[in-house]
């Protein structure tokens, strides 16, 4: 038999099978002005731009419903949607949420599930409009797609980033990767003996971080106030080395970090600590913190300069695809992207 089976890890993996699939479409409509590539894809709409992004979570592969209570997961769904609006500086306006269950989930869990979803609505003034539902052989699945909208002038893109920009991150980065390894040691330690209660002891810092990620629109609407349009804009995913991976890809464009100015929490550092990890690997290579990974202008540096959830980490280069990490003993190292999943191996 012919050999016509490529695998998908030999193409490059997701992103290798997205250029795949991106490659073999172009725009029809002159609407249509960001297609794949971006946090969200981008439609003219008049006056403003429209913006349209969708996540999908599977149990099992996104989340263990053993330690995953299902209001959280429902928050986390929407969430992590809201984050990919945010991060192309826009407001976001409806949801739908489509689900698929089997039958070990009861009229209550829905329920649960749903209590989450509400409270995210409510959280980020979106309106549930719509949805799907269906029965599904595999556990849990949960699909949110959320629209929203931008100031044609406003809207922050992957691609445009300049040399000399300040490489900006919001909150503290690696906390929700350590959570997860949190939850999986307790888990194992549970399986081995189901007698055991978990630990979690001075760990809801991370916990909270892993289970019910925010998006931050806070600091949208702050940029917003301050009068600052990010020159570029990613939310924070993958983990931070990745993120920068894509801006300067997309921009063309290199980036020096200063290791010592990457924030991370102090709750962080100790229960990596505590796990015999680094607490700056967990920060660049561990994902799902859902912060914003934006560059500004020089001169807006000012206007930003006092806000208590921005850090300012490094700036951007002419180098393309050079980037740098200035360690705390001053080397300069490649700062490569890892992904959290080769954290564990
Ligand atoms: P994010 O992490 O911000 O959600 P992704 O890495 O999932 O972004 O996706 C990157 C880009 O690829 C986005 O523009 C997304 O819409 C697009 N994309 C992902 N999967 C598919 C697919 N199966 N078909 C078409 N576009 C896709
Ligand atoms: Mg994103």
């Amino acid at each position: 038999m012919a050999n016509n089976r490529t695998e998908i890890a030999d193409i490059g993996g997701e992103f290798g099978l997205i250029d795949r699939i991106a490659s073999q479409f172009n725009s029809q409509l002159s609407t249509t002005v960001k297609g794949i590539g971006d946090d969200s894809a981008v439609f003219d709409l008049g006056n403003e731009f429209g913006l349209l992004t969708t996540d999908m979570l599977i149990e099992g592969i996104h989340f263990d419903l053993t330690f995953h209570p299902l209001a959280h997961l429902g928050y986390k769904a929407v969430a992590v949607n809201v984050s990919d609006i945010a991060a192309m500086n826009g407001i976001p306006q409806q949801v739908v949420v489509s689900l698929g269950l089997s039958n070990r989930f009861s009229v209550e869990a829905v329920d649960e599930l749903y209590r989450g979803i509400k409270a995210a609505c409510d959280d980020y003034k979106v309106d549930l409009v719509g949805g799907d539902t269906t029965a599904s052989r595999s556990g849990l699945v949960v699909s949110v797609s959320v629209f929203g909208k931008v100031a044609k002038e406003k809207i922050a893109y992957r691609s445009t980033a300049r040399p000399n920009d300040i490489l900006c991150v919001t909150g503290d980065l690696g906390g929700a990767y350590i959570g997860l390894q949190i939850l999986n040691r307790e888990k194992q330690v549970f399986v081995a003996d189901p007698h055991m209660q978990p630990d979690f002891e001075g760990k809801e810092y991370v916990l909270q971080r892993q289970l019910k990620p925010i998006a931050r629109m806070d600091v949208v609407y702050e940029l917003e106030e301050a009068g600052v349009v990010p020159t570029s804009m990613i939310d924070v995913s993958d983990g931070l080395s990745s993120e920068l991976h894509h801006i300067c890809r997309q921009s063309g464009t290199g980036a020096v970090v200063f290791e010592d100015t990457i924030p991370v929490d102090e709750h962080t550092v100790l229960a990596a600590t505590e796990l015999n990890l680094g607490p700056i690997t967990a920060a660049a290579n561990g994902g799902e913190d859902y912060e914003l990974l934006f560059t500004i202008r020089q001169e807006d540096h000012p206007k930003l300069k006092n806000n208590p959830n921005i850090t300012f980490i490094g700036y951007m280069t002419g180098d393309a695809d050079k980037i740098l990490l200035r360690t705390k003993n001053g080397n300069v190292i490649p700062m490569r992207a890892q992904g959290w999943e080769h954290l564990s191996s």
